[in-house]
């Protein structure tokens, strides 16, 4: 097993953050992902929308903020190992045992947790032809519209990814579907309106997806029935996107017995844990029962916070406090 001082765990946007901060502090760390790249909700869930609320960044697609994010978080030359989920954590003798993988992999005198919402998977339709079409047509998220162009395309759920993903790729293609189960929508109303406002948008409700047919290379049609009058169709399709939510997984480990409030880590004002030496930031840690303001620029602070009281624990006779980056000459 390789010692460490900390593993972080996530390079999500607060992981990446907290991973710099570890440099900024000098603490040896280790960050630990579960997936082959950064950017945890940015890459995975809107890799290819605007964001427009991170300081000093006035308007950047989600996946370009991830690259810079991955820049800053590689300035001290730390190690962010890919495609290693932590599977457990097991507090041991004042140290925790890290599991990568289901391996024992890391001794770590600290932890910081920037799970997110976790490990987390789409949901999936659970009908034939959508494991055969998948990456072929059947799609999870928008991850490069250029695939979509000028197709027809069925977009399946009603809540904001559903609709979102529908504005995103009407302006490329042919024609847009969003099929959604019941008769309402959880999406933004004004997102509803510019859906129904747009021509090459046809919204179907109550209706469920039954199967997926393709001609065993890449998707040609769906077969849809009504939920009220139980008649079936087949609609004409080159690809299906769907958007029922994802399975999360919370990154809350069976051996390290963190006091945790609905699906959230409790965290005190310092990101401590009610375990010393483990801390947690971003959307899994909430310091009240309050709602969570879960943005990338909240994780980055509480990464700032927490890491610092990290220092300290490590090394009691540091400063809580590490200075001004522009005192740094790097
Ligand atoms: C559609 C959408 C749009 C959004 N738009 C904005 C916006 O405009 N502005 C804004 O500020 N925020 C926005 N957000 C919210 C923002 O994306 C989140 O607040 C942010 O991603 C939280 O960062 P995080 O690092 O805490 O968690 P995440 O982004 O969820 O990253 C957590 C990472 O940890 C990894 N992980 C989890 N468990 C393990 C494990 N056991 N082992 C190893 N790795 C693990 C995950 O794979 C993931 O990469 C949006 C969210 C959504 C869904």
């Amino acid at each position: 097993m390789e010692d460490t001082d900390l593993i972080i765990v996530g390079a999500g946007p607060t992981g990446m953050f907290a991973t710099f901060c570890a440099g900024l502090r000098e603490i040896d760390s280790i960050t630990l992902e579960s997936l082959d790249t950064h950017g945890g909700q940015m890459l995975e869930l809107y890799p290819e929308k605007m964001v427009y609320d991170v300081q000093a960044v006035p308007k950047m697609k989600a996946t370009d903020l991830s690259d810079k994010m991955y820049e800053q978080s590689m300035l001290f030359n730390k190690k962010i190992e890919f495609n290693s989920k932590v599977t457990d954590i097991i507090p041991e003798d004042g140290k925790f045992t890290v599991e990568v993988n289901s391996e024992k992999k890391y001794s770590a005198k600290a932890i910081l947790i920037c799970g997110g919402v976790g490990d987390f998977h789409p949901n999936e339709l659970g009908v034939d032809g959508e494991k055969q079409y998948k990456d072929k047509g059947v799609y999870y998220n928008v991850k490069s519209t250029d695939a979509f162009r000028n197709k027809t395309v069925a977009i399946i759920g009603g809540g904001d990814s559903a609709f979102d993903y529908q504005m995103q790729l009407s302006p490329i293609c042919k024609k847009t579907y969003i099929i959604q189960h019941n008769n309402t929508f959880k999406a933004a109303e004004s997102s509803v309106d510019a859906v129904k406002r747009d021509s090459k948008a046809e919204i179907i409700m109550n209706t469920d997806v039954k199967k997926i047919d393709g001609d065993g290379n890449t998707v040609k049609s769906i077969e849809i029935s009504n939920n009220t009058d139980k008649t079936s169709k087949t609609l004409e399709v080159d690809a299906v996107v769907v958007a029922i939510g994802y399975k999360v997984n919370p990154s809350i480990f069976k051996s390290l017995p963190v006091e945790t409030s609905n699906r959230y880590i409790k965290v005190d004002h310092n990101y401590k844990t009610s375990v010393d030496g483990v801390y947690a930031a971003g959307d899994m840690a909430n310091v009240s029962d309050e709602p969570k303001f879960a943005l990338i620029s909240v994780g980055g602070a509480e990464a700032y916070i927490a890491i610092n009281n990290i220092k300290k624990y490590l090394s009691p006779n540091a400063s809580l406090f590490g200075g001004h980056s522009s005192s740094l000459n790097i």
